[in-house]
Order: structure tokens, then C-alpha cells, then sequence
């Protein structure tokens, strides 16, 4: 039995419930996951919902649940005041912490309240949960069904991703942040390297690293197109709960003297023999400082490079919650103490908490922004999200120390927005165009990518739940196709025709894709296609429409991540055999849209293998939690099940 595991393995180890005595879990594992912790914002009310519409009445466990408002906070409208007293209420009456507009933005709060803690894994309706890896938290988001479904059974599920170890040597030099760490990473390895993969950050460098620069590369791994990205739970991360236990006393709930010891006495450390898919390396003394953009993370430029191109500035922001810390409103106020931002620029500034501004007035740093005309913004997300006062108007140009430069997210679509550090934003905002606060020479930079061998010899016995079929077999139909997205499987025009049925569904699937698919295919098929299979928008037609044709399951290279949950939340089965998909492509070449292949496939869960013709490949191993939600054709009927059973 393969026993080595990385880091990632090892925490979602801990976390995963229902595993036979001495089951060892790894990347492509299906596991039932119960989450320390889960934060909703304010799509609570979304998540309230669907909690109601499967018909549960109270939480599994209060303590895991946290509510935050923090993304619309500005608005002060009767509606939305109205919706936030909804959420408070509902908080009161399920006894779910419950942090109030102006408390800051979620994600912060769950840092600095001990929610996200060293070693564990909490989870996030909400894509930067991933933040919680720079204090060595494994956060991962989750949909806003599977949100209902945590608060309903504890529990929801998860497959282990492939892990990239991230590795960092060296020491950055001075006016390098983290930020401009991830926007190089991002800018560099920028053709999906890590798409959808957890990260492992190891490596001399990171101790060279503040918690604050942590948080701000682990946020943007989430760009980076990474499912989590966990720093190492080392001295620095021990000393800042220390330093946590000063400032919230030594009664907190999460964050206190047993807590951390018990953290000391069961640190998570990856085995020494553990496996990686690749390892990126970076070595930090090469960074420089660098802005992304304009409209995405994939272009990244020294900042020296922009002296010649005189790109002038309408608006400047540090606000969010990958650069709106202590550390960072430091960075900036150390830039423009004395000066004056440029005419006709707006410098707008938002905390990331309450806490943090509070810090940061006792500091000066607020005052020394507000003095030099930065506009003061409540704690929260606000412009981050396109939300109150500030954005970006038709024309504009703005830079930005948040982590989305999507055309349209901060404002006008007609506006450019780029993304950098604090200090580059700061000293932007005073000269009215983007540069830096200090000429920073050139260097060279130093970044590789190796993939390991993997081995294929490993694959565990599952065992199957009764009702689940040991063997499920049939023809493969192939659209050889990568990225095939979800207006090609399920056009948008019928997305939102409420009264549209399953076999209206399976009559118009993939007519964008390929207007004679119907005629192509039967029932009791298997559909096999490219790569990164179900991108683009979340609609969960896409995979109802699928299995209501009658496809047994879906096989593909990759799939988008959010096509998967939405395909196994409505107990479809979709299965990722990259090896089989390369033969296909092969010997199928890309020319014709469906292929009746004539090749006849046999999946076997129980050995996790799927076999065509003489040639046996691996497959992921279906966990207990897969198997359930296929046994009971979904999530919605997975909750109401175990509601019953429990009651
Ligand atoms: Fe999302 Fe921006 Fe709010 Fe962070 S600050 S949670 S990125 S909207």
C-alpha cells in the first residue's frame, strides 16, 4: 500500500471521514470531507435558500459555520439592509458567529479569528478561499449547493487534485513583495500549468517570507488557476499566533494556548518520499517589481518597463483581501508620507478588517495616506467587485493591488485596470501614471518547471457501497475537442427557460457543438473529449442534459472544475484518463466533431481501472462520498437522505 504523502494529502487526510481502517488517500481520491470551518458572505442568503429547498431545519454543527457580510457593505438601500438583517437573523436563530457589515472582509476574518488555522482545512462559498494556505490552512471554495449541503450534514466532498510543489530558494530584495512573487509565478508559468492543481509552497525561501506576503500569494493562487496553495506551518507561522494570543487574550476560542499546543504536537509535514506530479522552482532574489495586465494575469511587465510607455492613471486602489493589511497600508504610507497624490487621480483605500485599520491608525499609516488625499472606503470588497463608490468609468485607466484585472470586474468594461503592489500603486497614484517608488535594476529572472515520471502501479481497491455497479461498460462516442464549453454542450438560450425538461434537455444537447451529435449517438454510450471538458459558465444543464441523453458518464483529459462538482452534485459520473484521452486523439486525429469509435470501454470501480481492448488504464478511486452521490442521483438527494436517517 502506497503510504508517502505530500503535504496537501496529509491535511485532507485528517479531514476526510468514512475511510476503511488504515486507507491511505491521495491525488484523484474522491473523499468525503467534514471542514473544520466554512465561510459564507454575502451569497448567505443565496446559500439560506437552498439550505431551506432540501429541507433542513437546523446546522450539524453551528461551530463550523461563519457568516460575513462584507462585499456590498456600502450599499445602504432599505433592500439590502433588509437582506443583511435577514442573514443576521437567520445567524441568531441557527447560534452560527456572525461578523456584521464593517467587521472587513471575510477571508480576513477568518485568519485573524482563528477560523482558518495552521494544519487544518475550512472551506469557502467563495473562489479566494485559498488565502488561507499562507498561514498553512488548506482553504478551497466550494459551490453554494455544496455550501448548503456542509450546513446541513457537516460534510461535503472533494477530489484530491494533482499537487504542484512550488518551490522557493533565495531572499526577495527590498521593495519586492509578495505580490509581485505571484503576479511572476502567474505572468511566467501562464499556459495552465497549475490549473486546477493544489500547490505545495517549500523551499529555503519561504522562510524569508512574512505571514502578511503568505496570505497575498496564497490569495492569488486562486488567478493562478490552482484549487489551493499551502505554505508550510513553520516558525513564522508559529510566532504569528503568539503574537495572535497577545492581541485576542487567552480565552479565544480558536486561537489559545491548547490550540497551538496541539498544533506543535502534530504539525503537518509531508512525507520525505512524498509524490508530486511537477515541481516549479523560483528563485526570489530575481523578482522584481511587476504589474499584471491590463484585463488578465497572463501579461506581466517589470514596472521599470513602464517608464517609457507613460501610461497615465485615473484611479488607484488598495483595497481587498489579498493587499489591504497592516504591511501593506505601511508600504504605501511610507510612500506618499509628505507628497500629495497627482491631480486628477482618485486613490481610494479600504482595510481588509476593522482590526487591521484600527492597527494601522495607531500606527499613523492611515492618517499619512488620508493626508496625502487618499479617499477612505469602510472595510470590505467594494470596488474589488465592482461595488459602491469609485469604479472605474468608461476610458479610465486604474492600478490596483487587488487580484482581478477581468475587463468589466472594477467598472466600465471600456476601462483598463492593472494589477500591483501596494508601493507600485502608491507611487502610481502620486505621479498620476504607473511606476515605481524606486528605480529597481533589471535581473535576469530565474524560474524552471520539471514534471516527475508517475508512477502508475499504486491504484488501492475501492470497495463499493451496495447499489453501486462494480462494472459499467459501453461504446465510446468522442468529440475530440479541448475546452469544449458549456454553451457547446447546452446552448445559453435555453438556460433560462424555468419550464424546460430533462428530455427537452437531452433533445438540444451539444447542438452548438455539433448540430448532428443527436443522430450520432445512443443510449447507454460513453462520451469521451478533450481537455479542461465543461469551461466556461456554471449552468448545471450542461450535465443534466448529458445524462438525461443517456451517456453512462462522461471521459475526458480534464475537466473544468466547477463542471465537475456540478456534474457529481446531479449524480453524473465524469472521469479524467488523460492517457486514454492522448491514444483517442491519436489515432482519431481532431477533424470530425462525434466519432462512433466502435471501441468498446470496460470501467472496473472496485480496481479502479478501465479497460479497452488489452490496454488497461488507471482510474481515480471513487470514495464513499462519489459512490453516494451517484447511488442517490445527486447531493439534494444525498442531504435529504441522511436528514431523514439522522432525525
Ligand atoms: Fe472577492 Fe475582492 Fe472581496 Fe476578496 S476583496 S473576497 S477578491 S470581492
Amino acid at each position: 500500500m502506497m503510504k508517502h504523502q505530500n503535504l496537501i494529502e496529509k491535511i485532507t487526510q485528517r479531514y476526510t471521514v468514512g475511510l476503511p481502517p488504515g486507507r491511505m488517500v491521495h491525488s484523484g481520491d474522491f473523499v468525503s470531507l467534514q471542514p473544520a470551518h466554512i465561510l459564507t458572505h454575502d451569497n448567505t442568503g443565496a446559500v439560506m435558500k437552498k439550505f431551506r429547498a432540501i429541507g433542513a431545519k437546523k446546522m450539524a454543527d453551528p461551530r463550523q459555520p461563519m457568516f460575513a457580510l462584507d462585499h456590498n457593505v456600502q450599499d445602504r438601500s432599505r433592500e439590502n439592509l433588509k437582506k443583511y438583517e435577514g442573514i443576521e437573523s437567520f445567524a441568531r436563530d441557527m447560534g452560527v458567529d456572525f461578523y456584521p457589515a464593517g467587521q472587513g472582509i471575510g477571508h480576513q476574518i477568518m485568519i485573524e479569528e482563528g477560523y482558518a488555522f495552521p494544519g487544518t482545512l475550512a472551506v469557502a462559498s467563495d473562489s479566494h478561499a485559498n488565502m488561507y494556505g499562507g498561514i498553512g490552512c488548506l482553504g478551497t471554495p466550494v459551490v453554494r449547493t455544496d455550501a448548503a449541503a456542509v450546513w446541513a450534514t457537516g460534510r461535503t466532498w472533494w477530489q484530491i487534485p494533482l499537487v504542484t510543489r512550488v518551490h522557493l530558494t533565495g531572499t526577495l530584495s527590498p521593495g519586492v513583495t509578495g505580490k509581485d512573487v505571484i503576479i511572476t509565478l502567474a505572468g511566467q508559468f501562464n499556459h495552465d500549468e497549475v490549473l486546477n492543481h493544489a500547490l505545495e509552497f517549500t523551499g529555503e525561501g519561504v522562510a524569508t517570507l512574512s505571514i502578511e506576503e503568505r496570505l497575498t500569494i496564497a490569495n492569488m493562487t486562486t488567478e493562478w488557476g490552482a484549487l489551493t496553495g499551502v505554505f508550510p506551518v513553520d516558525e513564522t507561522t508559529l510566532e504569528w499566533l503568539e503574537n495572535r494570543i497577545i492581541r485576542l487574550g487567552d480565552d479565544h476560542p480558536r486561537i489559545n494556548r491548547e490550540t497551538i499546543a496541539n498544533l506543535k504536537a502534530a504539525l503537518p509535514v509531508p512525507d520525505e518520499d512524498a509524490l508530486y506530479f511537477q515541481e516549479i522552482s523560483l528563485d526570489l532574489s530575481t523578482v522584481t517589481p511587476s504589474v499584471s495586465g491590463p484585463h488578465n494575469l497572463k501579461t506581466m511587465t517589470p514596472v521599470s518597463a513602464f517608464e517609457s510607455k507613460h501610461i497615465t492613471i485615473q484611479k488607484a486602489y488598495l483595497v481587498s483581501c489579498v493587499n489591504s493589511r497592516v504591511s501593506d497600508l505601511a508600504a504605501a504610507a511610507e510612500v506618499v508620507r509628505g507628497k500629495q497624490v497627482a491631480p486628477g487621480v482618485e486613490f481610494y483605500i479600504a482595510a481588509a478588517s476593522k482590526e487591521v485599520q484600527e492597527i494601522s491608525e495607531q500606527r499613523g499609516d492611515w492618517q499619512t495616506l488620508i493626508a496625502a488625499g487618499a479617499r477612505p472606503l469602510p472595510p470590505g470588497c467594494g470596488p474589488c467587485i465592482g461595488l459602491g463608490t469609485g469604479l472605474l468609468q468608461d476610458g479610465e485607466v486604474g492600478i490596483s493591488a487587488t487580484n482581478r484585472n477581468f475587463k468589466g470586474r472594477m467598472g466600465s468594461p471600456q476601462a483598463e485596470a492593472y494589477l500591483a503592489s501596494p508601493a507600485v500603486v502608491a507611487a502610481s497614484a502620486l505621479a498620476g501614471r504607473i511606476t515605481g517608488p524606486e528605480p529597481v535594476s533589471g535581473t535576469q529572472l530565474i524560474a524552471d518547471i520539471q514534471r516527475f515520471e508517475q508512477s502508475s502501479s499504486s491504484a488501492q481497491e475501492s470497495t463499493l457501497l451496495p447499489g453501486f455497479p462494480e462494472i459499467v461498460a459501453g461504446e465510446i462516442v468522442f468529440c475530440p475537442a479541448d475546452n469544449l464549453n458549456t454553451d457547446g454542450i447546452f446552448p445559453g438560450k435555453y438556460t433560462y427557460l424555468d419550464d424546460f425538461t430533462l428530455e427537452q434537455q437531452a433533445q438540444v444537447v451539444m447542438e452548438n457543438y455539433d448540430p448532428e451529435f443527436g443522430q450520432v449517438v445512443k443510449r447507454g454510450d460513453i462520451l469521451a473529449s478533450g481537455y479542461n471538458f465543461g469551461t466556461g459558465s456554471s449552468r448545471e444543464q450542461a450535465a443534466t442534459a448529458l445524462k438525461a441523453r443517456g451517456f453512462q458518464l462522461v471521459l475526458a483529459g480534464s475537466f473544468s472544475q466547477t463542471y465537475k462538482r456540478n456534474a457529481l452534485n446531479n449524480g453524473f459520473l465524469v472521469l479524467e484518463v488523460p492517457q486514454l484521452i492522448d491514444e483517442l486523439l491519436t489515432r482519431f486525429g481532431r477533424s470530425a466533431l462525434t466519432v462512433r469509435t466502435g471501441i468498446q470501454a470496460e470501467l472496473n470501480f472496485r480496481t479502479a481501472t478501465l479497460t479497452v481492448k488489452n490496454q488497461t488504464y488507471p482510474l481515480p478511486v471513487l470514495g464513499p462520498a462519489a459512490q453516494e452521490l451517484i447511488i442517490e442521483g445527486g447531493l439534494e438527494n444525498w442531504v435529504k437522505r441522511r436528514l431523514t436517517t439522522e432525525s
